[in-house]
């Protein structure tokens, strides 16, 4: 597969550090406020690299974490904390709110057939490994204490900027450092690793540490999280492109001094969705939800498919409009596709032609609209009912579009995934996991799977 990488800025062929294994981390939400739609554009692309290296043949570990500590109302190390901010606009404690919107993140994914990451991390599960990351970088001379703040000291690098000529947007950050500049920093680039004086007396979780009581910064709980679940050597880091600078440009910078080697492979950036006033953001205030598109009459796979016609490194303008079109087509192909038949054998190597091409679109950069169009294909070609359906459903894999409706094999595999699904869940209870199994629950309960207790074990109902 080819794929373009931010570092090197550039298509490149992908191959994993280890065979077919292939280590996946996606920075989570912040979870002080419901997801926006431009930031399932996001998930619902890095879902479709996800599946489709499945389809691939590939064995994929996902990590994922949630971030419910650190991030201010600046990227950089300015503002104040935003679950803070959440915390005090609901009148409620920031735990509330981190499980609350916790909760609406997955339900919403699971809408969206955003499958759940195989593991799921709420930074303040992990102080201790952020304490023991922030003690070696200072013990390696990559760290130093400065006005009660634990900093990284990117003057150690030989080159800071590893993504190479970012544009004036993507600097945006950095700019505005200049503008509330933090005197205790050594360089305008270093960033906050461990918070302890800081400005934000009312920061509702504090931890001790060995520089004092306080929290960690944003940067390094996704470096953090992903040693600890997919150890030293990482795939591929995925993102929207605003969070190329400062955020992963810090994380490969903690990260490789920490290791002492090259950490991350791939890096896999989405490009915003736009609406006519600019970049969609939560800071905005009135953005975009999948609750309000279903409130709307959309069924949220229309958006899934608006998301899937356009390729992830172009931005993408939201229209009412253009949803429209995509909702016109979208019932259009399903029609088309139960009026199928599924009578007759499957032609297989006639339908060889076909998974070829499906796979030729995704190899390239992930070209997810001629990975569409492979299925309008297969339904004008010369082939017989039952080859189209076998084809539509194998592309759907990795579409996940619910292209196909229940018949007798999509239901058995429905069933596998849900027993999959809810022996995950058992384990991450074992586990105490609660983040994974909670994920997992609202997963289950978007698709109206009502579980019930017996004493053989859990089973399970569709709900009407
Ligand atoms: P956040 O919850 O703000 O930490 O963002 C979650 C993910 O959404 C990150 O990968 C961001 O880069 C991404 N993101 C934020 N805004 C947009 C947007 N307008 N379009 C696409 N992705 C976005
Ligand atoms: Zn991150």
């Amino acid at each position: 597969m080819i794929l373009y990488n931010t570092l090197g800025q550039k298509k490149m062929e992908f191959v994993p550090h280890s065979g077919k294994k292939v280590n996946m981390y996606t920075c989570g939400p912040t979870v002080y406020h419901f997801a926006h739609i431009g930031n399932l554009r996001t998930y619902i692309m890095e879902d479709v690299l996800e599946r489709y290296l499945r389809y691939d043949g590939y064995d994929v570990t996902r990590v994922m974490n949630i971030t419910d500590v650190g991030h201010l109302t600046s990227d950089a190390d300015t503002g104040n904390d935003k679950m803070v901010e959440g915390a005090k606009r609901e009148h409620k404690t920031v735990m509330e709110i981190a499980k609350f919107y916790t909760d609406a993140f997955f339900s919403d994914c699971a809408k969206l057939n955003i499958k759940t990451p195989d593991v799921v991390e709420p930074a303040t599960n992990c102080i201790d490994d952020f304490i023991k990351m922030v003690s070696t970088l200072i013990d390696k001379g990559y760290a130093y204490l400065s006005g009660g703040n634990v900093y990284f000291d990117t003057s150690k690098l030989d080159n800071y900027y590893v993504f190479g000529n970012m544009n004036a947007d993507d600097l945006e950050v950095g700019v505005r450092d200049d503008v509330d500049h933090d005197e205790n920093k050594r360089n305008k680039t270093d960033f906050v690793l461990w918070f302890t004086k800081s400005k934000f007396e009312d920061q509702a979780l504090k931890w001790d540490s060995p520089w004092g009581v306080g929290y960690p910064g944003w940067h390094i709980e996704c470096s953090a999280i992903s040693i600890k679940h997919s150890g030293e050597y990482l795939d591929i880091h995925c993102g929207g492109v605003d969070n190329a600078f400062p955020h992963h440009t810090n994380e490969i910078a903690q990260s490789e001094a920490y290791l002492g080697h090259k950490w991350c492979n791939y890096w896999f950036h989405v490009l915003h969705l736009n609406d006519a006033r600019g970049k969609m953001s939560k800071s905005k205030g009135d953005f975009l939800t999948v609750s309000l598109l279903e409130e709307k009459g959309y069924n949220p796979l229309v958006y899934r498919m608006f998301c899937l016609q356009s390729h992830y490194r172009k931005p993408l303008t939201f229209s009412y409009e253009s949803l429209d079109n995509t909702a016109k087509a979208y019932d259009k192909l399903i029609k088309r596709i139960s009026a199928l038949s599924n009578e007759g054998e499957i032609q297989t190597d006639l339908a060889k032609e076909f998974e070829g091409s499906f796979k030729s679109a995704l190899d390239n950069d992930l070209n997810t609209s001629l990975g569409l169009t492979a299925v309008y294909d297969v339904l004008k070609a010369d082939l017989n009912d039952a080859t189209k359906l076998y084809l539509i459903e194998k592309f759907d894999k990795v579409l996940c579009l619910n292209l196909i409706s229940a018949d007798e094999s999509t239901e058995q595999n429905l069933d596998r995934e849900i027993e999959e699904l809810i022996a995950k869940r058992q384990e991450a209870r074992a586990n105490k996991d609660w983040a994974t199994a909670d994920a997992i629950r609202d997963e289950l309960a978007a698709r109206h799977i009502k579980l019930i207790d017996t004493p053989e074990g859990i089973k399970w109902e569709i709900q009407e």
